[in-house]
């Protein structure tokens, strides 16, 4: 759970080495090690070691000289162990090197050159930062900007690389004398901290309210959410709107601004301690919520607060990540804290973008917030980081490739809860979170993110991708671009994604197992319940589930209903015989029957999102109409049991998985809904297991990927992974990144990238 993993300490011939006495010795530090504070720190370290030489950053990440008689061995050991905590070293290679008789350590701030991809995420507020800020003898007694090298905003006040104050929104803020001391004395916690500010000479923060606008104000605003009143707080990424979740009318006027029937909001609590009154936290859970990039984390209710995330078993909370919001809930012990933008449109920024009415009155700052970014959601299952959003916290942190492709790879994803990524020489940025791509604010949010990525890595791109699917707009924009395009399947960039994150190059053949909801198909079809074997990037599409018939399209997603049909009559079940299908209008039943017969707006799909969809409703858990994305899923695993041991009978016949006799018996027979629950998932995890077998006979495969969105379903997820384990497979599931299709650009890029290696 650490974010700091290490991989090698090696010298130029690959050998950890001991270094002579009186030679120098160069070391190269890739990993997050810009924006951290990891200059500093080397600095202190070495002079405290009595080295001389100095420390750089570089184009790579940084560069240590080191002088003189003390142990190298020593050094680097305490360089791993007592590294900033949000410094990450990925590798750490050791060459001797000429000594130039130094007689002092120095931070060299010079020649640094164009820096690569390294834009540090936002940091929330270190622990001695949140200190002064409640010292009353400090200088920044309750200065709602505190920050140092360890914490504060970077991506989203980023305009360019080098990471550098001039290149931020901090640039119109002129350091006073005190500020610049620190900023450039290399033993303060401030040295080179670009947002560095103070009461003199910073931002500062507005309090509006009708025709009223007060300096600071936060007192007064925290006084609004205790009496009931929304308000708009700008925070690091955007605005949330803020409301007292114990208030019953606040909750019920915010559902209304927002237009949110049941849709869970979002809580902050002022500590671990308020967020434990409300929710259970494991010590996992709680390293995480307290992590520096302080995410929504998904928790398991302790009490019902009325409202706010009705029907389900969790809350989505977070803790303060600026100094602004912890001085605001100082004397709160929860707020809810939902963004502030319209239902499916990019979070706002800026006080002209939110829409008259949306709040009574509002917290405002004039640091501009130059790059918008949602707050990060994630969950923790089996002691794994699963991402349901990622945003602020975790981008932009570059994926390192360990091979550079040669050329500049643009990925624009696909439509559903979009991402882009780039690939620029051998690192792989993927964007924050970017929403559904067939709303026109989304897509001038993704025009938005692109054009701040050419500018903050001085990237252009020589070869575009693509989602398979013709309608896309990020296909058509793919393709007006003017530039060599690579299309990739779906379900394919499901896979390759994993691939990513873990490093993988599929050199010997990999089972990819994608389950989600749709993707487009290589027939044209609607896949969604694949399994390739891969090798490189070739890949064989070995089964799927057989196909049904997706009567209404789409409004077969929202209306799933239409698929309990489709499956009663693909295993010629009485439609009678069911009964979510009794409850429809039986005339409505009748011709959704008929255009299934004759294949009229009724393309095939093999989704397994839409089969978990069939069996909710089949065995009466979620209605035959739902509210939102996933909902039938989520209370089919919401109920299932786990420790049912039993499965239903299924086929696999040629490429094909045929769940035709499960039906059968799943309706037949007569066992409560949490028992069915538990038997359907054990019977998708027997599938996994049964064609995992059959790979390892036929190809000496012993590697499986799980990716798509249906992985987000814990127990699923859980279940494959050790039914799979304990037959000896490695398993691969995405950690890092989402298992959904924020994924897709990620795995867009990844595929392409190893396509121009073999090519070269
Ligand atoms: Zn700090
Ligand atoms: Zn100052
Ligand atoms: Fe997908």
């Amino acid at each position: 759970m650490r974010r700091s993993h290490e991989k090698t300490l090696k010298n130029e011939k690959g050998n950890t080495c001991k270094i002579p006495r009186a030679e120098a010795v160069k070391i190269c530090v890739k990993g997050t090690v810009q924006g951290v504070g990891f200059r500093p720190f080397v600095y202190r370290l070495a002079k405290s070691m009595g080295f001389t030489g100095f420390v750089k950053n570089t184009p790579r990440g940084v560069e240590i000289h080191l002088e003189g008689d003390s142990s190298v061995d020593e050094f680097i050991a305490r360089l791993r162990e007592e590294a900033p905590p949000n410094a990450r070293i990925d590798t750490l290679e050791l060459a001797s090197s000429q000594s130039e008789g130094f007689t002092d350590f120095q931070i060299n701030i010079t020649a640094e050159g164009q820096a690569l991809v390294f834009a540090p995420p936002d940091l929330s507020t270190c622990s001695e930062c949140l200190e002064e800020l409640f010292n009353p003898s400090d200088r920044r007694f309750r200065y709602p900007f505190i920050n140092c090298t360890a914490c504060g905003p970077r991506y989203t006040i980023i305009r360019a690389l080098p990471y550098d104050r001039e290149k931020t929104s901090m640039a119109s803020f002129q350091m006073c004398p005190s500020c610049n001391d620190e900023y450039n004395n290399p033993v303060s916690r401030r040295f080179h901290a670009e947002p560095n500010a103070c009461p003199v000479c910073g931002p500062e923060t507005f309090f509006v309210e009708g025709e009223t606008l007060k300096k600071g104000g936060i007192d007064i605003a925290a006084e609004r959410i205790r009496h009931g009143k929304i308000v708009a707080v700008k925070g690091l990424g955007g605005f949330h709107l803020m409301c007292d979740p114990f208030n019953p009318e606040a909750v019920k006027k915010l559902r209304l601004i927002k237009q949110r029937s049941r849709k869970p909001f979002a809580l902050m609590a002022r500590d671990v301690n308020s967020a434990k009154s409300i929710a259970v936290i494991s010590p996992e859970e709680e390293e995480i919520l307290t992590s520096p990039s302080r995410p929504i984390v998904l928790l398991r209710k302790k009490m019902e607060i009325e409202g706010v995330s009705s029907g389900l078993s969790t809350y989505g909370i977070m803790l303060p990540y600026t100094p602004l919001h912890a001085l605001l809930l100082e004397n709160i012990p929860v707020v809810i804290a939902t963004s502030a933008n319209p239902r499916e449109s990019p979070i706002l920024k800026d006080e002209s973008e939110i829409p008259p009415g949306t709040c009574d009155c509002m917290l405002t700052h004039n640091r501009e917030i130059v790059m918008r970014c949602d707050d990060s959601l994630v969950k923790v299952v089996d002691g794994c980081l699963v991402f349901l959003r990622r945003g602020r916290g975790y981008v932009p942190e570059p994926l390192e490739l360990r091979f550079s492709p040669g050329k500049r790879v643009l990925a624009l994803g696909g439509e559903l809860k979009n991402t882009v990524s780039i690939v620029k020489e051998e690192y792989l940025v993927t964007s924050q979170y970017l929403g559904d791509m067939k709303d026109l604010r989304n897509q001038e949010y993704l025009d938005e993110v692109i054009s701040h990525f050419k500018t903050l890595y001085s990237f252009e791109p020589d070869i575009l991708v693509c989602d398979l699917h013709p309608a896309f707009t990020t296909t058509k924009k793919a393709e007006n671009w003017g530039r060599p395009l690579i299309r990739v399947q779906h379900h394919v960039a499901h896979v390759f994604a994993v691939f990513a994150e873990h490093s993988i190059i599929p050199d010997a053949p990999v089972l990819g197992i994608a389950f989600d909801g749709m993707g487009y198909g290589e027939d044209g079809n609607v896949w969604g319940g694949e399994f390739f074997v891969i090798r490189g990037t070739g890949y064989e599409r070995i089964f799927h589930f057989r196909y049904v018939r997706q009567q209404g399209g789409d409004l077969a997603v929202k209306e799933p209903w239409r698929m309990v049909l489709a499956y009663t009559l693909d295993a010629d079940i009485n439609v009678n015989a069911v009964d979510a299908l009794v409850e429809v209008d039986a005339r409505i039943v009748k011709n959704a029957e008929n255009a299934i017969k004759k294949g009229i707006n009724a393309p095939y799909t093999s989704s397994v999102g839409r089969l978990f969809d069939t069996v909710a409703v089949m065995t009466g858990v979620a209605p035959e109409k739902i509210d939102f994305e996933a909902e039938a899923a989520m209370r089919l695993e919401g109920v299932a049991l786990a420790d049912v041991e039993d499965y239903y009978p299924f086929r696999l016949e040629k490429h094909e998985i045929d769940m035709r006799e499960m039906m059968k018996t799943l309706l037949k027979e007569k066992a409560p809904p949490q028992v069915k629950a538990g038997k359907f998932h054990n019977t998708i995890v027997q599938i996994i297991k049964s064609i995992a077998d059959i790979c390892r006979s036929r190809w000496g495969i012993n590697k499986v990927v799980l990716s798509g969105g249906v992985f987000l379903n814990a127990l699923l997820m859980s279940k494959t992974c050790h039914a799979l384990q304990e037959a000896g497979f490695e398993v691969l599931k995405p950690e890092k990144f989402s298992p959904g299709d924020e994924s897709i650009s990620l795995g867009q890029a990844y595929y392409t990238a190893l396509k121009l290696k073999e090519q070269e």
